[in-house]
């Protein structure tokens, strides 16, 4: 539930660096894929969030309705349904993931825009994402976004530990080799930016449709950033970077 009144759901938001700031301090962009690289409209997240009901709804032989809450309070209490289904039914991972990311990705629409963008920042690009790199490759592929990262750090190579536990960003940060202090965090999910900024990395809130309507809202003065275009951000670090 949403610590805020539904009439004033988003108080002002800190959002205290502007896109110099970035251009100025950033050389590893790190970006959530899910609803930040495609926009929430896209009809990817609605397919993935049905394939999970029924998987659960199977594995716990319950009815879909009694599946759904149970998968929307394990997202809530362990960051992803999945981790909820492993620590307290001792589910096998990797079945579910192929599962629930079985979904057509054609509807997924090119974004050249945002795929220029991404290859003229400074440094380096990461995806950081609590699915499966199939998925994210299948996105990217689509997104006309293939070979534009250096690497998918997926819900895998995290050990099944998802965002926002404090132990997934420790190892996509040891992954990866990176000093926090030159990172950032490009996110939808407000929730999974404050264990980036209590690592030093600066935080941007891709404040979208879906977390602001949803069940993701938290306090916004826990983003450094609040954007709600990211081509358009990027383009504005770029201009900051002298690559406007
Ligand atoms: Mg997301």
């Amino acid at each position: 539930m949403s610590r805020f009144p539904a009439a004033d759901p988003v108080p002002a938001a800190r959002a205290s660096l502007s896109p110099a700031d970035f251009a100025a301090a950033v050389r590893v962009w790190v970006f959530d894929l899910d609803n930040t690289l495609y926009p929430p409209t896209s009809p990817i997240f609605d397919q993935i969030d049905r394939r999970m009901t029924a998987y659960i709804a199977r594995f716990l032989k319950m009815e879909p309705a009694d599946a759904f809450a149970v998968q929307k309070s394990y997202y809530r209490k362990y960051g992803t349904s999945l981790a909820g289904l492993m620590a307290e039914h001792g589910m096998e991972p990797e079945p579910f993931l192929s599962y629930v990311h079985d979904i057509d990705h054609s509807v997924i629409v090119p974004d050249p825009a945002l795929a220029a963008a991404i290859r003229r920042l400074p440094g380096r690009a990461i995806v950081y994402t609590n699915g499966s790199a199939a998925h994210a490759e299948a996105v990217l592929a689509r997104l006309g976004l293939a070979g534009v990262f250096e690497g998918v750090f997926d819900i895998q190579a995290a050990g099944y530990v998802p965002k926002p536990q404090g132990a997934s960003y420790d190892r996509l940060i040891a992954a990866f080799g990176f000093d926090p202090a030159q990172a950032a965090l490009i996110e939808d999910s407000l929730k999974n930016l404050p264990p980036a900024a209590a690592r030093g990395m600066k935080t941007v809130w891709l404040s979208n449709v879906r977390s602001t309507a949803g069940t993701d809202l938290h306090d916004p003065a826990d983003c450094d950033a609040e954007i709600e275009d990211l081509a358009a951000w990027l383009d504005a670090v770029l201009a900051a970077c002298g690559k406007g």
